[in-house]
């Protein structure tokens, strides 16, 4: 993982501006944006931030109310989707339940009147290629989510197009085929290099597969980055909540970036724009793993003692909530398995460790 931006190869799509407005309800406003040839890019946020509104506008099947798109340097703002060079999923599998799938898959080939072996040979390439060789003669209703999905995926690449959007593609799918769909998804889009954009509301999802992730709320975007700067460099409060989990503790600003939370005062590299005045509320945030159990110095001032209050098990490691003394709140804190045996993890147990204060975002607090 590199915390290097992805790219720096020139855009491909290029946003500018771009709102809309439903009536008086403004769904995005003035969105700018660059993705590279060939990058996977999510579009990551609560139900209602505007990314499908985004994605639909990409494809023209929405209209902007203002500002300018550019595909492949060619400025398609006003373009009507058949004229568009984009292949698109939706989250509802949406095949013809009526044709085979070799012809749901040729749909769009037939439409720009290829010849019929060519069209024969590339659904066999493409079923090949989302791995279900040979199942042309089959209907939709005899195939299941996931495998409709794959359909779907192959009718949207048939015409190789310049770009593929996937509207929560996987959302309908149960846990285990869509984390494997994921995992292909991915596979797939680097294999042919095609620019590609997801929505999906599922932050674990745009963690494990995107080369950036756009984060969303109220028809703005928070944070355009990498998987890790997003987790580990959160811009705003909001994408730090939103993205991974994270402890959350008020404090007092004491001037020079310095900060009073309880009866700890600490002091952090940069200040996100929160307000560092004395006397002025921010609010810290640190992630439950960002803490040291040894190897830090006496003297080390970060240094915290708590009492486990209550362990949460996730499978293969657990949250282990900390009473930390002198701390204004609780402080949840990550452990695998072998870390709770070894450092004793068990409710009621007091613990030593030292807080990453490297680690520490804090934002100007949320007003109340
Ligand atoms: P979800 O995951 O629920 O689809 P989203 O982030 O994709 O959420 P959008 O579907 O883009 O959100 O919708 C953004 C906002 O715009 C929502 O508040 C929605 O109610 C509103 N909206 C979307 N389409 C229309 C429309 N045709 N007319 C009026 N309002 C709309």
């Amino acid at each position: 993982l590199s915390l290097v931006e992805a790219t720096e190869r020139p855009a491909y799509l290029r946003l500018e501006g771009v709102h809309k407005r439903f009536g008086a309800f403004t769904a995005l406003e003035s969105i700018d944006l660059e993705i590279a040839q060939g990058e996977l890019v999510c579009f990551l946020g609560p139900s209602g931030c505007g990314k499908t509104t985004l994605l639909r506008i990409i494809a023209g099947l929405e209209v902007q109310t203002g500002g300018r798109l550019a595909q492949g340097g060619v400025d398609i703002s006003r373009l009507p989707p058949a004229r568009r060079d984009y292949g698109i999923v939706f989250q509802s599998y949406a095949l013809f339940p009526n044709l085979s799938i070799a012809d749901n898959v040729a749909y769009g080939l037939v439409n720009q009147r290829r010849p019929r072996r060519e069209i024969a040979a590339r659904v066999d390439e493409l079923l090949q290629l989302v791995g279900l060789p040979g199942s042309g003669a089959k209907y939709p209703a005899q195939m299941s989510g996931g495998q409709q999905q794959r359909v779907a995926l192959a009718r949207a690449l048939a015409a190789s197009p310049g770009l593929l959007l996937l509207d929560e593609p996987l959302s309908a799918l149960d846990a285990i085929v869509r984390v494997h769909l994921r995992n292909e998804i991915r596979a797939l889009q680097r294999r042919l290099g095609v620019t590609t954009i997801m929505v999906t509301h599922d932050q674990e999802e745009a963690l494990s597969i995107a080369d950036r992730i756009v984060v969303m709320n109220h028809g703005v975007i928070e944070q355009v980055g990498t998987p890790l700067q997003v987790y580990r460099e959160p811009a705003t409060p909001f994408v730090a909540e939103f993205v991974g989990k994270v402890n959350r503790l008020p404090a007092v600003a004491e001037g020079e970036r310095w900060f009073r939370c309880g009866d700890r005062r600490w002091q952090v590299d940069a200040d996100h724009g929160a307000d560092f005045r004395p006397g002025r509320p921010v609010m810290l945030y640190l992630r439950p793993e960002d803490r040291a159990m040894t190897g830090f110095a006496p003297d080390h001032p970060g240094l915290c003692t708590g009492t486990v209050a209550q362990i949460e098990f996730l499978g293969g490691n657990c949250l282990a909530e900390l009473v930390v003394d002198g701390l204004p709140g609780p402080l949840q804190m990550q452990f695998s398995l072998n870390q709770m045996d070894e450092f004793g993890v068990q409710e009621g147990r007091r613990l030593r460790f030292a807080l990453r204060l490297d680690r520490l975002r804090v934002f100007a607090a949320p007003e109340v």
